[in-house]
């Protein structure tokens, strides 16, 4: 296939996702998180459009199984601000509409609102990441929380499947900001979260932005934390710590939780959320 690849093809012994494809409208992404893991692909920050997507996509759709599960994106966002204007991804759901298969759509901008009329034609859920009020800083260029929460509830009112993505849980973040997320979140029909997974190179960006977080960061993951795959995690005594603070709220919401990629057990019926595509 050309553009529709196998998701996870290194096989992650954490990974708890049902089989599914994956889908990047655009290579590299605008928002900058400086914790983001997709930067291992070259000029990440560099937003490209694929040549002949259409096509190639429509191609690969043709291979797929019917009611196969397409993840948009996972080392990308499907909504830069370029979406706006060059509308990419707005014309790659107007052709998976055409398909018997099922869309999980992951995006930190509210752009996707706009392609409301499209997403109540499609098998799909949104997935919608907020980290924190405070953590803005690590995401520059990403829209507002608030925008984005926003975009939660107006998907919300126009009935699509909607989750939270609670996504990394930055282990120097005040448990009140989760919660205040989360209150503010009540509506949504799942959470996913996980624990701040680091790289060298994310490692680096985010003590640069707050070198305070150095030393704290450097002792949490590279002396009592543990490498999995090519990422350090925490310990998992304190990854279990914090992910049951954010479980035990959306209890308390009665809202259905599940870590990504933690090796922990939860009892949602998915993690991805996808379970709610219908
Ligand atoms: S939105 Fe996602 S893919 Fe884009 S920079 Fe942030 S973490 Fe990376």
């Amino acid at each position: 296939m050309k553009v529709i690849a196998e998701f996870d093809p290194w096989k992650n012994p954490l990974c708890t996702c049902p089989k599914k494809y994956s889908f990047n409208p655009y290579t590299g992404c605008a928002h900058k998180c400086d914790y983001c893991y997709a930067t291992y692909i070259p000029n990440f920050w560099e937003v490209r459009e694929k040549k002949n997507l259409s096509k190639r996509l429509e191609g690969d759709l043709e291979k797929l199984p019917r009611n196969a599960l397409i993840s948009m994106s996972n080392s990308s966002d499907p909504y830069p601000p370029i979406e706006k204007t060059r509308k990419i991804t707005r014309r790659c759901l107007e052709i998976i509409k055409n398909y018997d298969v099922r869309l999980l759509i992951i995006t930190k901008s509210n752009i996707v609102i706009r392609d409301v009329d499209l997403l109540r034609d499609l098998r799909c859920a949104v997935a919608i990441t907020v980290t924190g009020f405070s953590s803005r800083i690590f995401e520059p260029l990403a829209p507002k929380p608030e925008e984005r929460i926003e975009a939660l509830k107006f998907l919300k009112d126009c009935g699509i499947p909607i989750i939270l993505r609670l996504d990394p849980l930055m282990p120097w973040m005040k448990k009140e900001e989760w919660f205040a997320i989360l209150e503010k979140c009540y509506f949504v029909d799942h959470v996913a979260t996980s624990t701040l997974k680091l790289r060298k190179d994310s490692f680096e960006r985010i003590a640069k932005i707050n070198p305070d977080l150095r030393e704290f960061l450097k002792q949490l993951y590279f002396e009592r934390g543990e490498k999995i795959c090519s990422s350090w995690y925490l310990s998992k005594e304190l990854r279990e710590k914090l992910l049951s603070v954010v479980e035990n709220k959306c209890k308390e919401l009665g809202i259905s939780c599940a870590f990504c990629r933690e090796g922990i057990p939860f009892k949602a019926k998915s993690c991805d959320g996808s379970h709610l595509i219908k």
